[in-house]
């Protein structure tokens, strides 16, 4: 008696996490939202009628998401398609932070542009730090997850730029223990053995998985990202989002790619492969002091100097990050292709001669 009570209060309470302009809020209804059956003639969107991209896209993006829904076993309804999932995050903010006054939480280091995000919509970031090879710290969240003015927590897993995931159980406490919105940022996850949490979206009724385009797909440049979680999640989603977000061109070649996942297959294994080879080359190097275990398609190093081995690597034209701000003495190297890896070997090797 007691559960259901306390299961129906946390339905009432997620649905009080939007902020009450959004619940408020009549969506934008374009053209193609008023009609949206086939004809021959459509004089209703004050289109050009010459060219081959005079017609505005797909503001359902509804064969993505149709495409989408079987190959992650979700329904349509429980997909946004985002201008990469940057959009997801935005908008994660502007529906469910009031400015100035509520907060959203995530573990650092990590991907900055929650930060970025956070500042542009005057949301204050808690930044707490991870801990032993850089897991949560449970205990210290603690008083966070029953703080009401805490909205968001940002769970960046595989994470950027550690490279490891974070203990699924941890991530259950929180989903469990949070009532707020927990956004899992699983831009990482096709490069990584663990399980997606996209399977987790009818359980949890704060949970929202974000994923993305742009990095075992191969579509940086396309600026395409999804979330997914429940259906009344995604609607709010979808009535926020600036109508056309997805271009007619960045949807072409999103459903291109989902033409060819052997292709997309192909990339992430061969990406796999050589991540294997390149930490077998660099754990070689006297340089070399520490190469964190990975579930992306990056690692991070530590070396001896991170500042002077950055500046080195740029003579030698190969650019790297330096991340020696967030995680001392550490670089950032994105796998590449097998000569591009060679080439950073060769000039690593330079210097760790002299
Ligand atoms: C690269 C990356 C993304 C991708 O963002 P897009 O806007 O989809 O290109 C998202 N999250 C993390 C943690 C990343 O490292």
């Amino acid at each position: 008696m007691i559960e259901t009570l306390n299961r129906k209060m946390k339905t009432l309470q997620l649905e009080n996490l939007v902020r009450e302009n959004i619940q408020n809020l009549t969506a934008y209804s374009s053209a193609r939202d008023e009609f949206k059956g086939t004809a021959d003639i459509f004089l209703d969107a004050n289109e050009n009628p010459y060219g081959t991209l005079n017609r505005y896209p797909d503001p359902h993006q509804v064969q993505i998401k149709e495409q989408l829904a079987e190959l992650k076993k979700v329904g349509t309804d429980q997909i946004f398609i985002g201008n990469g999932s940057d959009e997801v995050i935005d908008l994660a903010f502007r529906i469910f932070c009031e400015p100035g006054v509520d907060k959203a939480l995530t573990f650092s280091p990590t991907y900055g542009m929650y930060d970025v995000s956070a500042n542009i919509n005057n949301i204050e970031l808690i930044k707490q730090p991870l801990i032993n090879d850089f897991q949560i710290n449970l205990n210290q969240l603690q008083p966070y997850l029953d703080d009401p003015s805490v909205k968001i927590i940002f769970v960046c897993s595989p994470n950027n730029p550690t490279g490891n995931t974070f203990n699924t159980e941890d991530i259950e406490y929180i989903l469990e223990n949070f009532d707020g919105i927990v956004i899992i940022d699983e831009a990482y996850i096709d490069f990584s053995k663990q399980a997606s949490f996209t399977t987790k979206i009818n359980q949890y009724q704060n949970l929202i998985v974000s994923q993305t385009f742009s990095k075992a797909w191969g579509l940086a440049g396309v600026r395409v990202g999804a979330a997914y979680s429940n259906s009344k999640i995604i609607d709010v989603y979808n009535r926020v989002k600036p109508p056309y977000n997805v271009s007619v061109l960045n949807q072409e070649a999103v459903l291109n790619s989902l033409a060819n996942l052997e292709e997309v297959q192909q990339n992430i294994t061969q990406i796999l492969t050589e991540r294997e080879r390149l930490k077998e080359l660099l754990a070689t190097l006297k340089m070399v002091n520490k190469i964190y275990p990975t579930d992306a398609n990056f690692l991070l190093v530590q070396v001896d100097n991170a500042d002077e081995t950055y500046e080195y690597l740029i003579e030698k034209k190969v650019i790297i990050r330096n991340r020696n701000k967030l995680v001392n003495n550490c670089i950032r190297i994105t796998v590449g292709t097998p000569e591009e890896n060679e080439k950073l070997i060769e000039a690593l090797q330079l210097i760790s001669k002299s």
